[in-house]
């Protein structure tokens, strides 16, 4: 169990690994004043405040939502290809499972924090909330850059990460998933290492499996497309046609490559895509303003989201200042990363032609770059609705597991459209009548039914 003091915000924590960096934090490399002193913590505690005062939740109710319900921090020691031990850092964090398993991923992150897993446990919570499945909040990670580990290596990371909290996770208590640099390998060698420390076939310890494996088909694509799907809910409420319109990315990771991809087929041009280059050390934005072949740009990007940018120029794409996907003249900004990266500092240079920010990242936007979008009426789709599809297909997973029989692909997303269509009505319905911006509308309505499940079971 942690203690209650925030550590110190992750630019702190460097020191672990000075020089690491991956795709998906591209531009938090643009390291400035305000984003030093980022703690997505405080952020989410915050913003959880705000609501709090609108609903006027009793002292009780407040203290237990603000805080996770319990935390684990371990050492993994994991026995490397060259015969040396090194020990990672790991954490699980459960914030609140009033309304069923806690239920989040797993992040492999140089940068990864106590705090970081702290808020994303937190909106966890939330988001589970926001889209009505019976699951609470929670949230793991490693201090690791996987591009430095052999395959080898990552799979003892996995069963190492297991074998610590192998009494606190399971079916019936927290279920864990992909996240940032996790895949559907990462969980089934995790999926492996829980069986057989507990001797049984358990496939609803983990979602985001391989399809075959327990896992779902769509799941690769969920959230991605869920996103789109909330964009094409909040196109239609603007009065805008899709074919009409323009959108720019920040990353290219899973959340961002299926996202442009129906995106796209819905008549939509992204005209920007970011990766971090692992060469480089550095982030790059990749522009074309009549539109990016989507399918093409996949076809040269590697299993991190990183694109290769020589076969990139050869396709007629512009190769520039990863900055740049935020000042684009689009319609739509999807900021499909890490936290933290519209900001103060940043947040003025997006274009006047923005109408929607679409958060495909969780906690993208700080406090001050959101009093931003509320005062120039940007039309915002919070993280915790927008990136819900992710959770609701690893919802429907275990439901497939516990029925041992698995839908086909389009049974998936059919009803994945539904569970993020309905979410986006409700909450939008809830922001009309009660003039409430976007995210504190969404907050209204999770933020609710939890405290009522808490106050159902009769912690509060
Ligand atoms: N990691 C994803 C998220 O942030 C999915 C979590 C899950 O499927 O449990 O929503």
């Amino acid at each position: 169990m942690g203690d209650r003091t925030p550590t110190a915000p992750y630019t702190h924590r460097m020191p672990f690994h000075p020089v690491l960096f991956t795709a998906q934090n591209a531009s938090e490399r643009n390291i400035n004043m305000s984003a030093k002193s980022y703690n997505a913590f405080e952020t989410a505690q915050k913003q959880f405040d705000n609501v709090a005062d609108i609903l006027d939740l009793d002292q009780g109710t407040r203290d237990l939502l603000r805080w996770p319900m319990r935390e684990y921090h371990f050492n993994i020691p994991v026995r490397m290809d060259d015969g040396t031990t090194r020990v990672f850092r790991g954490f699980r964090v459960q914030h609140n499972d009033a309304r069923g398993p806690s239920k989040g991923g797993i992040r492999f992150h140089p940068a990864e924090t106590a705090d970081t897993v702290r808020a994303l446990s937190m909106w966890m919570t939330w988001k589970c909330a926001v889209v009505d499945i019976p699951l609470g909040g929670g949230k793991g990670g490693v201090i690791c850059d996987p591009h430095n580990l052999s395959m080898r290596e990552q799979e003892n990371l996995c069963r190492g990460w297991i074998r610590q909290v192998a009494k606190n996770v399971g079916p019936v208590q927290d279920v864990p998933a992909p996240d940032v640099m996790t895949s559907a390998q990462h969980m089934l060698w995790m999926m492996d290492e829980f069986e057989a420390l507990h001797g049984g076939r358990y496939p609803g310890v983990i979602t985001g499996k391989p399809v075959g494996m327990g896992g779902s088909r769509g799941r690769t694509e969920a959230t991605g497309y869920g996103l789109i799907f909330t964009v094409r809910e909040a196109l239609k409420q603007l009065g805008i046609k899709p074919q009409s319109t323009t959108a720019s990315f920040d990353g290219f990771g899973n959340v961002a490559q299926y996202a442009c991809e129906l995106y796209t087929q819905m008549g939509g041009t992204v005209v920007c895509v970011t990766c971090w280059d692992q060469a480089d050390n550095k982030p790059y934005a990749f522009i074309k303003k009549d539109g990016l072949d989507i399918a093409a740009l996949m076809k040269i990007t590697d299993r991190f989201g990183g694109i290769d940018k020589g076969k990139a120029r050869d396709l007629g794409i512009e190769v520039t200042e990863a900055a740049q996907w935020l000042t684009q003249d689009v319609d739509i900004l999807l900021p499909c990363a890490l936290e933290n990266q519209l900001r103060e500092d940043n947040i003025g240079g997006i274009s006047k032609g923005v109408k929607i920010v679409a958060e495909g990242a969780n906690g993208p936007t700080t406090l001050a770059a959101d009093q931003y979008l509320k005062d120039n009426n940007v039309f915002n789709i919070p993280d915790f609705l927008a990136n819900a599809g992710g959770v609701t297909c690893s919802y429907f997973e275990q439901v497939q597991s516990n029925m041992n029989y698995f839908w086909e692909k389009d049974e998936v997303l059919g009803k994945l459209d539904l569970k993020m269509t309905s979410a986006f009505v409700a909450v939008s319905e809830l922001a009309k009548k009660q003039g409430l911006y976007m995210r504190d509308a969404a907050y209204v309505i999770a933020i609710n039914r939890v405290a009522e499940a808490c106050r159902l079971r009769g912690w509060v």
